[in-house]
């Protein structure tokens, strides 16, 4: 092939990996590879100091892993995504352009009005065509069905044609509250940072949050490595304590590989298969390994169904009209009394990463009830958590945490007061709080906003067969005004940051 016709494989910072469709079939001889860090992309928003290393020197690692295979490998940084696809032109007799299609709608858009060939994209195991024809066959799109209809067309943890264990669903042995033993947590190897991690490092600009300390893969290596570890030891309780918050234990059972997968270092295939497994060799129980791969089998590829079905609009939703501000404890600037949101933002500003109760309870629960506008809620999320991506918030945060769909995703709003918290972590024991109370100077901030939240949503909620218990007890309730005043101030107080 002569050098003129070689195409450019365009490789963007979550298609890290020699399989991507675009790259796959290729070898080092009849293409060259283009990555592009933007300039514009980094300053879009003030990134966790972890998640946007991450990114930047995940990138770098893998250009260096293909130098080193023999291809030949332009890493540009510009100061866009357009420049720098631009100045590899002007460089290069570029030929042809190719990518694979980008995770994001926006991505989509941008390669197609800069005339970039795409391919389609191939890491998740059910693609957004394969998606919306399943969803067509339904009435309704529930999630169980989903799942279900994913192990059965890929044979995963099947027995013949019926689920391993007997049962699809083994939730009724899993989210315990957390243990009180004080037992130590798997612990979660480090991988040293070398000269590229310190490189990005120094170039980046100066951001929020503590700074990168191994804890996220930047290689396949690192991230294979992870997934055994997490196999061998978080894997076996996973299930049993998925949901439980500790104040002094960020990961608990996790896995910690949701940044792996997003960037592209791990297919989900090779993670389902590693964990089903071990339930065949008997190293972990049915409830965690079914657990598990619901986690990556169902919700993981039924928020990427939905987000290709429902975009661009979905980006827009907010039912409730929610309009107040991302509060000051959320963004570090506020401390705050509410040990559950001490400990939510702690784990955070430490690790770019919350588990997805501290995630959905603590931070989306108040962001429902206090009526934070949902745009901001995904913004802000996006810009913290090493794993955030637009087809993965977008469903997650203004569906499932905000409601803003209105309920396309989900059949009721995740709205609890202080009793849920008080069950699932350790936080309120040491709280100057009282789950228990809605109303007075110690009322838990959860427990009156969530019946103030009810109250003000009457008119769209109350017809909700799945919340008729709620609103019957919110009619039973005698001190409705009281709840009222001490909301307002509570949301007052949360926005001056003197909560
Ligand atoms: C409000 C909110 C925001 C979220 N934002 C993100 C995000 O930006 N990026 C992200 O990857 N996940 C997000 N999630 C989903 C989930 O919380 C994280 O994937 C998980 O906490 C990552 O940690 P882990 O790898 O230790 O997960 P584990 O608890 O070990 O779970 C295993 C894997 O399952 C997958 N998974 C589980 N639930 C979901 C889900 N609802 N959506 C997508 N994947 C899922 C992830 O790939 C995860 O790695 C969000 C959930 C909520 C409620
Ligand atoms: S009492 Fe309320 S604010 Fe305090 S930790 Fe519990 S849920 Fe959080």
């Amino acid at each position: 092939m002569s050098e003129k016709a070689k195409p450019s494989v365009w490789v963007f910072g979550d298609q890290l990996n020699v399989n991507i469709e675009s790259l796959r079939g290729r070898s080092a001889e009849d293409c060259r590879v283009l990555f592009v860090e933007s300039e514009h992309k980094i300053l879009s928003k003030p990134w966790h100091t972890q998640r946007q290393h991450l990114i930047i020197s995940a990138m770098s690692h893998f250009a260096a892993e293909l130098v080193e295979a023999g291809y030949e490998v332009d890493y540009r940084r510009a100061s866009s995504y357009e420049e720098g696809l631009r100045m590899h032109c002007e460089d290069f007799s570029v030929g042809e352009v190719v990518a694979m299609a980008p995770a994001s709608w926006g991505g989509r858009k941008l390669l197609e009005r800069l005339g970039v060939a795409m391919v389609p994209n191939n890491q998740f195991l059910c693609g957004e065509d394969d998606f919306a024809a399943w969803s067509q066959t339904r009435k309704n799109m529930r999630m169980e069905d989903f799942y279900r209809w994913q192990r059965k067309r890929l044979d995963v943890l099947m027995d013949g044609t019926q689920p391993e264990g007997g049962r699809w669903n083994f939730d009724a042995e899993n989210r315990k509250p957390p243990p009180r033993d004080g037992r130590s947590w798997p612990a979660l190897g480090r991988f040293p940072l070398d000269q590229t991690d310190h490189d990005v490092l120094q170039r980046l600009p100066n951001s929020w949050g503590s700074e990168p300390d191994g804890t996220w893969p930047v290689t396949r290596s690192q991230a294979l490595e992870r997934l055994e570890e997490f196999v061998a030891e978080g894997l076996p309780e996973f299930g049993a304590f998925e949901d439980a918050m500790l104040k002094d234990e960020w990961k608990l059972s996790h896995s910690c590989l949701s940044s792996s997968m997003n960037l592209g270092l791990l297919h989900p295939s090779e993670v389902i298969a590693a964990v089903a497994n071990a339930y065949r060799n008997g190293t972990a129980p049915i409830n965690s390994v079914e657990g598990y791969i619901r986690q990556v089998l169902g919700w993981r590829e039924y928020v990427w169904g939905l987000y290709w079905m429902w975009m661009p609009g979905y980006l827009d939703s907010n039912f409730f009209e929610a309009n107040q501000p991302i509060p000051p404890v959320f963004l570090g600037e506020a401390e705050t009394e509410m040990v559950c949101v001490e400990t939510a933002v702690r784990h955070l500003q430490e690790t770019g990463y919350t588990h997805h109760i501290e995630r959905l309870m603590v931070f989306g629960n108040l962001a429902l009830t206090v009526g934070i506008e949902p745009q901001a809620m995904m913004d802000w999320m996006w810009s913290s958590f090493v794993d955030g991506a637009e087809w993965v918030m977008a469903p997650n945060v203004l569906g499932m945490a905000l409601y803003a769909d209105g309920g396309a995703m989900s059949s009721k709003p995740y709205a609890s007061g202080g009793a849920y918290l008080n069950r699932m972590s350790d936080s309120c024991r040491n709280c100057a709080f009282d789950p228990k109370k809605r109303v007075g100077d110690d009322a838990c901030p959860y427990t009156t906003l969530y019946w103030d939240f009810l109250d003000r949503h009457r008119d769209t909620l109350s017809s909700n067969h799945r919340l008729s218990l709620q609103y019957g007890n919110l009619s039973r309730l005698s001190d409705l005004e009281s709840i009222r005043v001490r909301a307002s101030e509570v949301r007052d107080r949360l926005r001056k940051g003197a909560l």
